[in-house]
């Protein structure tokens, strides 16, 4: 990591949200459903799939859980009333997770219930390593309660993530595999970056022998072109497999993804629980230290 970038990533608490804002509005659609809807309806016409995710993660209170189930019921119902092609992203910590499980498992019940009697889709995102037992473990019961209209995300970092992917595919689960974002420890994940890709391309192969559709999310080359072999290899159609990237990243790439036939959904996030979520993106960006020095120096 270049020194600049490694100066400006361990002062990143310091650095007043308003710079952060400035330059990470890229990722975000914006604070309302309504900036969500009309940045899918962007995708769309380009023939690209979304998934809309309301910002925000390990809610604290029972009012602003109730509150977050009740905003994504919306953007189910928003999605259905505009016609959109997009399912919906949640996280178990929104929903109650680190308070009361039954209470986590009751609200993406009923999210799970309301998008299937619309025909659509909920993708759990997983979050730090202390919620995947517990992650997998609704996901698992979702399924045992008829509810199939719902999927997974694997880790490729996570040493244990062999073992659930062997385990998910027996069911056919619907898997989206992605690297992983959190900062787990050596002991539990892989932490070179070859170590991950080869484990991540490991990972794929698994699932797509075990038949389980997959969601690749990536925006890294070398495992894109990888991808594309392995699906040429297993001799997939279209609609076993799809790209997925996130809003703001590799536009270029990501159009010439669609230009080669495969489907691609873009990640679409809104909220005003911007800015976790948008610090993420940033300290991933190589031009990270450049964005932000210019912000700093150049106010627009
Ligand atoms: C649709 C989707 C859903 C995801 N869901 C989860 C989840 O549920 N749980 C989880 O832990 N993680 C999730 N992630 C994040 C993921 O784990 C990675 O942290 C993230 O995708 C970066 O890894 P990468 O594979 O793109 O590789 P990287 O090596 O990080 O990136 C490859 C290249 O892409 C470009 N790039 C990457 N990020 C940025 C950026 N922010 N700005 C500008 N350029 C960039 C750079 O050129 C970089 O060299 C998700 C990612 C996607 C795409």
């Amino acid at each position: 990591m270049p020194l600049l970038n490694k100066i400006i990533t361990t002062a990143f608490p310091f650095i007043p949200k308003s710079i952060v804002g400035q330059v990470a509005k890229r990722y975000i659609a914006g604070v309302a459903l309504s900036d969500g809807i009309r940045q899918v309806k962007e995708l769309n016409k380009k023939t690209i799939m979304a998934t809309m995710d309301l910002l925000g993660e390990d809610v604290k209170n029972n009012f602003e859980i109730e509150e977050v189930k009740a905003e994504i019921l919306s953007i189910l119902q928003a999605i259905e009333e505009n016609k959109l092609t997009s399912n919906v992203s949640l996280k178990p910590t929104q929903l109650g997770l680190k308070i009361d499980k039954e209470l986590a498992y009751r609200n993406i019940k009923k999210i799970v219930e309301t998008a299937k009697n619309n025909g659509n889709f909920v993708r759990i995102d997983m979050e730090d390593a202390a919620t995947t037992d517990d992650t997998l473990a609704i996901y698992r019961r979702l399924q045992s309660d008829g509810l199939d209209n719902t999927g997974v995300v694997i880790q490729a970092y996570l040493h244990r993530s062999e073992e659930d992917v062997r385990s998910l595919v027996k069911s056919k689960a619907n898997i989206r595999l992605c690297k992983g974002i959190y900062n787990e420890s050596p002991g539990i994940a892989y932490k070179d970056r070859h170590e991950i890709r080869n484990n991540y391309l490991k990972l794929l192969n698994i699932i797509l022998e075990g038949g389980s559709y997959v969601g690749i999310a990536t925006h890294d080359d070398f495992l894109i072109d990888h991808a594309h072999a392995i699906i040429s290899k297993f001799g997939l159609n279209k609609d076993q497999y799809e790209y997925q990237m996130l809003l703001g990243v590799r536009e270029k790439r990501r159009d010439q993804i669609v230009n080669d036939g495969h489907r691609i959904r873009i990640y679409v996030p809104f909220g005003e629980q911007w800015y976790a979520y948008s610090s993420r993106r940033l300290q991933e960006n190589p031009q990270m230290a450049w964005y932000i020095t210019k912000a700093i120096f150049i106010r627009q």
